[in-house]
């Protein structure tokens, strides 16, 4: 009988689903369209399917990582962007999701390219004319003058394609509506200091209750969410204060901040990545010494933030800030290795880059988990990753990559 093409069944899974819940041997999954239309021991399966065997394999939801650059390809020093033309730079971005979406990654949350360009490479993923993960695109980065994103040298020659420099209410309002004419998904701030910015000390917060709010009401008038870059207590707490969801590194956390990050839903996105490569890398490397002088400054928080957070009840995404030094893209499973380092069980590493990452990007609905009416976005991975999440690293173990119903990489299964 020929294949009927809508319908696939992944049966003989050891399947992980996402949820947190314990993993369940021999399941089949049913896939119509680019839909799971059911999960389990005893389902239905149409003559004519499409049969994928996953006898001996483990089948879990596509990963997420809540925190990239995709135009970033990993170099030392991100002023290497100065020396790039623009559509180079565009062209990274399509190489780097191709290797995301090759490491198992279905969905991912950008947090900032010069000129936006994760928008329009969305856009071109959408259409079928670049190949990557769904993306989830903020437009540029709102910055105070001098903030994490006011990329400015000490010539006085400045770079800021990726973001738009606004001091006071009424300038932080008008960017958000700039990004937001443009259709993108969330509105990305900066509210404290950062590791790879020269000249703002790493804890200090940026921005004002009163500008953060306008930035957030703006986004909240077309049901969008605003994250915010924050490192330190005042300038996660501002955030929080002002209407952010996400927070992202949250390095310092307190017990006041974590108090304020559950009362008020706010996301935790850690990135152990992207500090663990400057470190591990250094200024042989050729790493700037100031962000290597930075990371190490606070090198002793991250881990203990992610575990603060995570005892306390706040939803805690994976995200890796893939694009920042070493940090490659298409690497995204180390933060994974990162987080159970730090505390959490394998388990719970894989629920924050699945269920709970689809959550940080809004979209908790649709995926992040294999269960019925969401979209089949699965992998099927050799060997059992709630036993070692170092598995996930091996790109020749992970077999099939599935978005959407859709097989987009298959390493024979
Ligand atoms: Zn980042």
């Amino acid at each position: 009988m020929a294949h009927n093409a809508s319908v696939k069944v992944v049966k003989n899974a050891y399947l992980v689903d996402g949820t947190g819940k314990k993993p369940v041997k021999d399941t089949t999954i049913v896939i119509k369209g680019n839909l799971i239309e059911d999960v389990g021991k005893t389902v239905d399966v149409s003559s004519g399917a499409e049969v994928i065997d996953a006898a001996g394999r483990t089948v879990m939801p596509g990963l997420i990582d809540a925190h990239v650059h995709i135009c970033f390809n990993g170099d030392p020093n991100l002023l290497s962007v100065l020396n790039y033309p623009p559509g180079l730079i565009q062209l990274f971005g399509a190489y780097n999701a191709s290797k995301t979406l090759e490491a198992g990654y279905t969905t991912i949350r950008d947090m900032g390219t010069p000129f936006g360009y994760a928008l329009a490479l969305k856009k071109a993923i959408e259409m079928g004319i670049a190949r990557g993960p769904r993306i989830v695109a903020p437009g540029r980065i709102i910055s105070q003058t001098g903030g994490h994103a006011d990329f400015y040298l000490p010539s006085g020659v400045t770079y800021n394609e990726m973001s738009l420099i606004s001091d006071g209410p009424s300038e932080t309002r008008r960017s958000a509506r700039i990004n937001l004419r443009d259709g993108v998904d969330f509105l990305k701030i900066c509210t404290s200091g950062g590791v790879m910015s020269p000249s703002d000390p790493v804890d200090t917060p940026q921005f004002t209750v009163e500008e953060i709010k306008s930035v957030c009401e703006e986004a909240n008038h077309v049901h969008r969410s605003v994250a915010s870059h924050a490192h330190g207590p005042t300038g996660i707490m501002n955030a929080i204060l002002g209407g952010v969801k996400s927070i992202e590194h949250g390095s310092i956390q307190t017990k006041e901040t974590v108090k304020a990050m559950v009362e008020h839903g706010v996301f935790q996105v850690p990135t152990l990545t992207a500090s663990w490569n400057i470190i591990q890398k250094g200024t042989a490397a050729g790493i700037p010494d100031w962000a290597v002088a930075k990371a190490k400054e606070i090198a002793d928080y991250p881990q203990k933030s992610l575990m603060l957070c995570y005892k306390a009840g706040v939803k805690v995404a994976a995200g890796t800030d893939a694009g920042t030094p070493f940090n490659r893209h298409g690497e995204n499973a180390k933060e994974l290795e990162l987080m159970v380092a730090a505390g959490l069980k394998p388990i719970e590493a894989i629920t924050c880059s699945t269920k709970i990452g689809a959550e940080a990007c809004y979209l908790g609905a649709k995926t992040g988990t294999l269960e019925k009416g969401k979209w089949a976005d699965l992998i099927v991975i050799d060997g059992d990753p709630t036993a070692d999440v170092m598995l996930l690293q091996d790109k020749a173990k992970i077999r099939l990559v599935m978005k959407a119903g859709t097989v987009e990489v298959n390493r024979g299964i």
